[in-house]
């Protein structure tokens, strides 16, 4: 195996770590920073004292690397190298190097704010400046003060601007690594495309036929492009009039690949074979696909922003920053020189591109984040100046603590209540977790388990598409149930209630388009959640989470009930003369039940005058997706709060602020003494 850029480095960086608890790494994507630092630790002893955990922001790097990492020290994974990431625990008490999500560390802090267990955290791809570890940057500043003689923080990142975080953790040092990149050769198109998949189409043909041997990455916005671009290639590689001296293998690289076809694209090329990888921005740091020498950069990304005025998401493709195309770039010239053809004009480039990326912090929702700061069990002060690395707006957290008042997790003074803090154990978004709660007072948990587990486990289930695509329902086949009408969740139980009632037979799974690893995850899924559920409920659970369906249940009313107080803050309400629906609680907006929706007009033509929603999003209108019918008489008390909401007590204070003076006192992290910060013993 090569040396990589960071095994060079490796006796700076243990002098430097054994000096400082906290650490800034800045090296290249594929310099060895998540593969490498946690075993360099290890070897110098650090797991001795402790776990190594390597936070990642996405799941599939989790498990990847932590793959990489068993593999390379020849182990099975779950043991002493394992991942955890949500609904997916592989660590065992052996386990001393842990892989996980920056979600699941967060959670952890929960049960255990001081993190004991671990020696080391590497707060990994810093870069990507995730909701979830912009909070634990925030944590990690406290953590350390706490328990600074036993416990190092490293930050890595590839791209990161190193000062700023070193400024944030009271300058501590910034390590370079230097990184063995070739020359990259950088080809701007004349104008912008009218398809960008045309366009990759074009240029990975011209390199198939014209350059020398060597792997082609190309940047395409999601799996819908990918998918469409590996049809196209597979066809006209084929046909290629020209020809081309060499095979060709073209491979997909996205988040919702299963993981045999994910590991495909690390295997090397076979001889003679040019190997074609289309893959989102995945590829630009979090995985490194070796062999690359040409990379078609499209410019675009798939970026979902979150509106707090309208409660609303939009999945827009949007262009990329600099850094990120500079990124996509550096990947070409890893092995020895390479090209990037950029399908835009430099000016663009230059003049268009963004500097930086903005950070998921300013265009997510943040009813989850919030609700799990005031769950820490930190002095109120501290959560209202909660020190950010850069700081959401005030309406984006006001509208975080609007959705939580609205669901009875925190009350008219922005106090966390009883619920709150149950629902901050749950591993779910605030409305499915306030849903269960609501569920087991309704005797209708089984029920509402299983849907939980249907939105959250994150699983594709119809073979061939994506989650969440437009296509997805509206293809999906006619013989599974109908939600009785009542809707989108309504139906999601029902098709996990036959399937139950087939004894979970695959061949169900089979017969009815759904794909059986996702299926028998969402029920693992539910199994967790349920278990979870019994450990957390204050009294005995009303109904036994795993009982099986029943003959005797009637319309899944308590279910939508249940549904209606979780999604409070999700509601809208029927246009009086047409099927149109106005959104409640935020600026008035008319939006439409989505066409793929189940939800069922009366005999006189109309749909139920109030709906709750999953998900706000814009596409070519404001659509809901995944909705449910409720009752007027649920929805007055959710009319009355709104009635009666005060931001102004609500934030009780809090005021998002870049000014420093106003947060807590700068800490002296910077200790040079040896003897304050004791190495680990190495013998
Ligand atoms: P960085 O974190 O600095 O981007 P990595 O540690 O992820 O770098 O990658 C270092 C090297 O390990 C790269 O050459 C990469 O291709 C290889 N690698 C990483 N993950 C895997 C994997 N799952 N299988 C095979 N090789 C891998």
């Amino acid at each position: 195996m090569a040396v990589l850029p960071i095994n060079q480095a490796e006796e700076k960086i243990i002098e430097t770590v054994e000096r400082n608890p906290v650490v800034v790494i800045i090296g290249e994507t594929g310099s060895g920073k998540s593969t490498q630092l946690s075993q360099i630790l290890h070897r110098k002893g650090y797991t001795k004292s402790g776990i190594v955990a390597v936070t990642q922001p996405r799941r599939v790097a989790a498990v990847s690397v932590a793959r990489r990492v068993a593999h390379e020290l020849d182990v099975p994974v779950g043991e002493e190298v394992g991942y955890s990431i949500r609904f997916e625990d592989r660590t065992s008490e052996r386990t001393r190097i842990k892989y996980l999500t920056d979600g699941v560390l967060l959670r952890e802090s929960l049960s255990n704010p001081e993190l004991h267990q671990y020696s080391v955290i590497i707060l990994d791809e810093a870069h990507e400046r995730s909701l979830n570890t912009d909070i634990l940057l925030g944590l990690m500043k406290r953590l350390v003060k706490m328990r600074s003689s036993n416990l190092k923080v490293l930050i890595t990142s590839a791209t990161l601007d190193g000062e700023k975080v070193s400024r944030f953790f009271s300058n501590c040092p910034i390590l370079t690594v230097p990184g063995k990149l070739f020359p990259v050769e950088i080809v701007y198109s004349r104008e912008r495309p009218t398809s960008y998949i045309e366009s990759s189409l074009k240029t990975a043909l011209d390199i198939h036929v014209r350059e020398p041997e060597g792997d082609v990455l190309i940047f395409m916005t999601g799996q819908d492009d990918i998918e469409k671009l590996v049809k196209a290639l597979e066809e006209r590689v084929q046909s290629l009039e020209e020809g081309s001296c060499m095979d060709a293998v073209i491979l997909p690289l996205h988040g919702s690949l299963p993981p045999e076809m994910q590991v495909r694209v690390f295997s090397p090329s076979p001889p003679n074979c040019r190997r074609f990888i289309v893959a989102t921005n995945i590829a630009e740091t979090s995985l490194t696909v070796d062999g690359v020498v040409y990379v078609i950069d499209s410019g675009y990304v798939k970026q979902r922003q979150y509106n707090p005025s309208s409660g609303m998401y939009s999945l827009d493709v949007v262009q990329i920053s600099r850094v990120q195309a500079n990124q996509r770039a550096g990947r070409a010239g890893r092995t020895c020189p390479g090209k990037c053809y950029r399908l835009y004009p430099s000016f663009v480039y230059r003049e268009e591109f963004p500097e930086v990326t903005v950070p998921e912090i300013q265009r997510s929702s943040l009813a989850g984040s919030v609700l799990y700061l005031k769950s820490l069990d930190l002095p109120d002060i501290d959560i209202l100046k909660f020190d950010f690395l850069d700081p959401p707006s005030r309406e984006s957290l006001e509208d975080a603590l609007k959705q939580l008042y609205l669901v009875d997790a925190i009350d008219e003074n922005g106090s966390i209540t009883d619920i709150g803090r149950t629902m901050a154990e749950l591993p779910l978004e605030p409305s499915l977790s306030r849903t269960l709660m609501e569920a087991n007072e309704f005797g209708c948990l089984s029920q509402a388990l299983t849907v939980a587990a249907m939105l959250s486990a994150e699983t594709t289930l119809l073979p061939g598409q994506s989650k969440g695509t437009e296509k997805k329902r509206k293809h999906a086949p006619s013989n599974l149930p109908d939600g009785s009408g009542w809707g989108d969740h309504i139906q999601l139980l029902q098709v996990f209630e036959n399937w139950d009632r087939m004894d979970y037979d695959p061949r169900w799974c089979k017969d009815n388009d759904l794909q059986v690893r996702g299926m028998m995850f969402i029920k693992d899924v539910r199994k967790q959640l349920s278990q979870i559920m019994q450990k957390i409920a204050k009294g005995p659970l009303d109904v036994q989470a795993n009982q099986r369906w029943k003959e005797t249940q009637q319309d899944y009313r308590s279910l939508r009930r249940a549904l209606c107080v979780g999604y409070a803050n999700q509601l809208a309400e029927r246009m009086i003369h047409h099927n149109g629906y106005r959104t409640v609680g935020y600026k008035s907006q008319l939006v439409q039940v989505h066409p793929s929706s189940v939800l069922k007009t009366d005999e006189n033509g109309m749909l139920p005058n109030y709906v709750v929603y999953h998900e706000l999003i814009a596409t070519t209108r404001p659509f809901m997706r995944s909705v449910c019918g409720v009752e007027m008489q649920w929805v007055t008390h959710i009319l009355k709060k709104l009635e009666k909401l005060d931001i102004d007590k609500l934030s009780g204070g809090i005021k998002p602020s870049n000014e420093r003076s106003n947060r807590e006192e700068p800490l002296d992290l910077q200790k040079k003494d040896s003897d304050a910060v004791k190495a680990p013993d190495d013998s």
